[in-house]
Formats: structure tokens, sequence, C-alpha cells
């Protein structure tokens, strides 16, 4: 057997394949871009194509690193979430855009399934709301819409990004592929009862989607299939949604350790066990993974806005010329001079789920200037992180300490913010790549490198802890502070 372990971490603006030894070290990674097409205001959609042939030339050169395909125990496959892939059975070939998570071109299915007061029950059966977001609604506008769909017949397949990769990973001249879904994926349609793992016939009715173009959900780590794309066979033996994969990355193994991932948008999962837990607070509650049949649980909170507030400073404001130059300016100053930024810049999401709130600056004097706004935006973070906490808090599962990651997270001042305003031990691994690590824990359990998740979570390596310093009164008048600028912006 392969000694090492390749990843496909397929994302939303590049895709990428990433070659890991057992012990976690990294021996090469090869990425790609990927076209975003913006059709027309709120639709996103990928060429699945393109998506395949990317991620099949990163692949390709990470087995050449390997030094060929013996050398490879598995692959791992990890992906942006929700986003939906229309193809046929027979030629492999994609019959229509794939729908990207970030589209809304669903929000009038949304809004009539919840005029017609379908939202507790569809929640209750899923873990999910009734927002574009989640692959079913897209799937329902798909089939109404896009008549080559319903024409195709029994040759239509579906699937999330995961599953069009191990489909074309595994098929070849002869046959099609394999069609699986791992259940984190799954778990992201609403078409999936959470708490047996199934397609449940009444949700699959209610969004219109075609039963046997669905494929079959199986665990996050096992033997699926094996690929011959690489001049021999190479076991998949891995797959998970990016969030789910790099809390497992980040080794939130037990119940009620959390992970928070400050990207373009922040995403926080907290390891709700083994029951489906149920939110009163707008969190949502999805497969953390599932191994041997039985699924371990989690609570999310997305927010949508979080390095992107910087890249905004950056291009549009042009306060700044590179994000890095933010930790210097925070620190140029003493405090925030009441100066709070509230990043609505495209609405709000948990735990407000305000979609129409928009930003705002308060608290602006003549004393104020380019350094308060940039720290009132670096302590947004901080301050949409506590806002997160206090409803995790409100469901049961307070966090004890915080594991980070994201490209946000480099800057110190964050990291440091982070743990003093939530009073909390913020830990920071020095390999922050914790999704397609995750990935490639997966890949190695499936394939009987590890036995299981807390023996590959050796890979994680070494975390620097970031230790609450701030005065209890200093972070209570910040808190104090946020609340009243948040409330300018969604009352
Ligand atoms: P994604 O995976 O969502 O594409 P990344 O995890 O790569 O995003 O994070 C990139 C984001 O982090 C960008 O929006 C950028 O503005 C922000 N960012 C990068 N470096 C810093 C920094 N030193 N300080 C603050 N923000 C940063």
């Amino acid at each position: 057997m392969g000694e090492t372990l390749l990843v496909i971490d397929e994302g939303t603006t590049s895709t990428r394949a990433m070659l890991f030894a057992a012990d976690g070290t990294v021996l090469g990674s090869q990425s790609a871009e990927l076209t975003q097409s913006y059709p027309a205001p709120g639709l996103v959609e990928h060429d699945a194509a393109e998506i395949w042939g990317k991620s099949l030339a990163c692949a390709r050169a990470m087995v050449e690193k390997a030094g060929g395909p013996d050398r490879i125990a598995a692959i791992g496959i990890t992906n942006q979430r929700e986003t939906i892939v229309f193809w046929d059975k027979l030629t492999g070939e994609p019959l229509a855009p794939a729908i990207v998570w970030q589209d809304r071109r669903s929000a009038e299915i949304c809004r009539k399934l919840k005029e017609a007061d379908e939202e507790p029950g569809v929640q209750a059966r899923t873990g999910l709301l009734l927002d574009p977001y989640f692959s079913g609604t897209k799937i329902a506008w798909a089939m109404a819409n896009w008549p080559q769909l319903k024409e195709a017949g029994d040759r239509l397949a579906l699937g999330t990004i995961e599953s069009w990769l191990v489909w074309k990973l595994t098929a070849n001249e002869n046959r099609g592929g394999l069609h699986v879904t791992d259940a984190t994926n799954a778990s992201r349609t609403l078409l999936m009862g959470l708490g047996s793992g199934a397609w449940s016939d009444g949700l699959v009715d209610m969004f219109d989607a075609p039963r046997d173009a669905l494929p079959e959900i199986v665990d996050c780590a096992g033997q699926f299939g094996t690929t011959s794309l690489f001049g021999g066979e190479i076991p998949i033996c891995g797959l998970a949604g990016d969030q789910q994969s790099a809390t497992i990355g980040q080794s939130c193994l037990a119940k009620g350790e959390t992970k928070a991932t400050y990207g373009t948008g922040a995403f926080v999962l907290t390891n709700a066990g083994t029951s489906p837990p149920t939110s009163k607070n707008r969190l949502l509650a999805t497969v953390l993974w599932q191994l041997n049949g039985r699924r371990t649980y989690a609570l999310e909170g997305s927010v949508f806005v979080a390095g992107s507030l910087v890249q905004w400073l950056r291009d549009s404001v042009k306060l700044i010329e590179r994000a890095d130059e933010t930790e210097g300016l925070a620190r140029s100053v003493e405090d925030n001079g009441g100066v709070y930024l509230v990043p609505a810049l495209a609405g709000l999401g948990a735990p407000w789920w305000h979609p129409e709130a928009r930003a705002a600056i308060t608290g602006l004097s003549f004393n104020s200037g380019r350094a308060h706004i940039i720290r009132a935006a670096l302590e947004a973070q901080a301050h949409q992180s506590h806002d997160l906490k206090t409803a995790f808090a409100a469901d049961g599962a307070d966090w004890g300490r915080l594991r980070i990651d994201g490209g946000m997270i480099a800057n110190d001042w964050i990291a440091q913010d982070l743990a003093d305003m939530l009073a909390l031990p913020v830990d920071r691994p020095d390999f922050t790549e914790t999704t397609a690590l995750g990935a490639a824990m997966l890949a190695g359990v499936g394939r009987g490198l590890f036995q299981d998740l807390e023996a590959a979570s050796a890979m994680r390596g070494k975390v620097k802890t970031f230790e609450p310093q701030m005065p209890a009164p200093t972070r209570e008048a910040r808190l104090a502070g946020w609340s009243h600028a948040i409330l300018k912006v969604v009352e």
C-alpha cells in the first residue's frame, strides 16, 4: 500500500490537490482558479466540466509528485457544500450549469413554502431553514425551469460536488461512475432526514426532486470505489463537506469542541454528539460525520461577512492596500475611539438572519481616523463571534475554548481579540489548512492507516494558544457599544 494521502479540496473560487504524508506533513500542493458566472443579479453558476477538468489536472500533478499511483494509499475529497450539479448518466456530461451555494434564484420558492408554514416541519426534519442557500430549493427551481432535465428521464443524475467528482473518478468508457454522496453533504440538501440519514420521501416530493437521480448516501470514511485514471488503481476513502472537514481537521472529536473558520465569511461548528440537536436560536443542525453508519452531529452558525470586509475596505473604500496592514493599524490606536462597524454588507446571518440589513459605521467624530475604522472592522470579528457564542449557549452548546483557522487569523491581533472578547482560550494550529487535513484524516481512516479519527488527529501538529487578558469592564463596555450599534442596523 502507498504511504501518502491525496486530497482534492474543491472550493468556490479555486480547486486544489494536496499530498500528505501520514504524519500530516504536506508534500505538495497544486491549485487552479475556477470561473464563477453571474448571469444576472443574485445568480451564481459554475461549469461542472471545468471543476472536473481542473480538479483532475491538480490531482494528476500530485500523483506525479508522489512518484506514481502506487505511492498513494487513498484519496480524500472535500468540497464547497450545497452547490448542485446535474449530469447525464450515459455520457457523464453536465446537463446544465451547476447552481452555486451563493445563488439566490430560489428565494421565491422559499418565500412560498414559508408562507405555507412549511419551515418548522422542514427544520424539525432536516435541521436546516428554508433559505436559497441549501440545495433542495435549487433543485426545485432547476426541475421547473430547465426542460432538458425532465427530458433526460432516467439518464439524469444529480448530486453535490463530491458526488460529481466521485462519479467522474470512477467512470470509464464501459460503464458509468459510482453515484454516492456522503452524509455531511447530503445533510445540506433539505432532502435528508437528519435523524435517519436517509432521503425523506416527503421532502423529496416537496422539492420535486427526481428520486432516481439522487445518489446513495454513504459514510465519510470507507472504501467507496477506486479510480484508474492515474495509471494505476487508487481507492477513494474519505468524503466530507468543507466545514465538516475543517472541524475534523481541527480535531473537534468530542462533544462541545468547537472550531471557527474566518475566511471570506465565518463558519462556526460545535460537535453536538450523537443525537440530532435542535436549535431554538436559528442555528443549523447538521451531520458532522458518519462512520460505520452512525452519525455525529454539529450545530452550525454562519456569518456572511468576515474577511470580505477587509477586502471591501481595501478594494472599494481603498482605506488600505493590503489585508495584512490592518494588524499594525489596529495596534496603532489605544482603542476603537467609540467607533463600531456592523459588517452587514450582505445582510446579517446567524444568529440575526436579517437579509435586508445593511452595514453601518457608528460613533464617528472629528477625533476618528483611518486606524479607528480599521480597528472597528477587526473588532467586528470578535463581536459577531460573541453573538454566535450567546446563541450556541442558549441552545445548550456553550464553547469551552475555540479552535480557529482561515485566512484572517494569520492576524495575531484578531486572534488575541477573539480570546479577549470571548473570554476563552483560543487555539490556532501552526498548520491552518484544516479543511484539506480533515479529508486526509478521513481517507486515512477509510483506508485503515488509522484505527479511528482520534488516531488520525496526530496529523494535526502543534497549536498556539491565545489566553484571554482583557479586564472584564473593558470587555463589557465593548459589548455594550456593539449591542448599541447592531440595534441601529436590525431595527
Ligand atoms: P476563503 O477560503 O473564504 O477564500 P481565506 O481563508 O483564504 O478565504 O481568507 C481570506 C480572507 O482573509 C480575505 O477576505 C482577506 O481579506 C482576509 N485576510 C487575509 N489576511 C488578513 C490579515 N492579515 N488581516 C485581516 N484579514 C486578512
